[in-house]
């Protein structure tokens, strides 16, 4: 039973972090014709005929003022990439603000690599955005590296901090010949999934596991089985995919994080007792990969649209 690659991974690209302190070698990667640079503009990502926008020099002109301001992200098919944060005021005419999707929108439209490329792209400039000063003494913090660490200006302080990812568990915890999924309260109508939750200071996964399920449900699960990992760049965690078996089964919310949960078997799923995540989550993926653990037809193999109860037109 695996799992293979998940939606926002796989983006083909060689990130080549030797070159990040090599100041000559990203100028020199920037000067090149074939470079191209991705904006970012409000969180968003600008897409073109159902592909990465990636644009030329040109294309940016009003705002590319050299590699020092960008995120170097590495190079695929030999070409240098670079993301770039364009403000409010920074939009050119020319890229209209409805090219410009957010992840979500642009995971079902684009490819996987473009999908994964883009969302890299996006949570480079969004750490940065987001730690524009210092966390020790409060001075602003330049860009270096790349793009890759954000230095504090006060060279008394110097300190440097580093792309953020937040770890978080998330498990399909399953009991016999059932599975145990739960519903938080913002969560469209009848939208059920697996356990989830950030892992802690000071605890491994599988005690994350243990102690997130046991929060939310009140489930005794014992040991964990790691299954995948998946970037979910909402704004910067890293799913850590896992199967447990479940030692008891009497439900009771502990944390208040759910509204409900329920025990399902596979013919309540067909059955359409709930619906399920949508599939570029690792969450629908560690449903089915439960799912199609059992003989029979396996779970991506029924026309249905499991996020919203419809079938899917073919
Ligand atoms: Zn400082």
């Amino acid at each position: 039973m695996t799992i293979t690659r998940l939606t926002f991974s796989g983006a083909g690209i060689e990130r080549l972090a030797e070159l990040r302190q090599l100041p000559q070698a990203l100028a020199a990667a920037y000067a090149e014709a074939e470079t191209r640079f991705l904006p970012v503009w409000q969180s968003r990502c600008l897409v073109r005929d159902g592909l990465v926008a990636d644009c030329r020099r040109e294309e940016l002109a009003m705002v590319a003022t050299g590699h020092e301001s960008m995120v170097f992200l590495g190079r695929r098919a030999g070409r240098a990439l670079f993301a770039v944060r364009l403000g409010d005021e920074q939009l050119p005419a020319h890229l209209p603000s409805a090219g410009f999707l957010g992840l979500r929108e642009i995971a079902s439209q684009v490819s996987e690599a473009d999908a994964a490329l883009l969302a890299y792209a996006r949570a480079m400039i969004l750490w940065q955005e987001r730690h524009r000063y210092c966390g020790v003494c409060g001075a602003p913090n330049q860009p270096a590296e790349g793009g890759f660490v954000m230095v504090c200006s006060d060279a008394s302080c110097a300190q440097r901090c580093f792309p953020r990812i937040d770890p978080a568990v998330i498990v399909l915890v399953h009991r016999g010949d059932r599975c145990l999924l739960g519903r938080q309260a913002s969560w469209p109508e009848g939208r059920f999934s697996t356990i989830a939750g950030f892992v802690e200071p000071g605890e491994s996964l599988e005690e994350a596991v243990i102690r997130e399920v046991r929060e939310e449900t009140n489930i005794a699960v014992a040991a964990a089985t790691y299954m995948a990992s998946q970037p979910w760049p909402f704004p910067s965690a890293l799913m850590l995919g896992f199967h447990a078996a479940a030692q008891s089964s009497d439900i009771r919310l502990n944390d208040g994080e759910l509204i409900e949960a329920r025990w399902l078997s596979r013919a309540d799923i067909l059955a359409r007792q709930v619906l399920l995540p949508p599939p570029i989550s690792i969450a629908y993926r560690l449903i089915e990969s439960w799912f199609d653990q059992s003989p029979g037809p396996r779970l991506a193999s029924f026309a249905t649209d499991w996020t919203s109860g419809g079938p899917v037109p073919r």
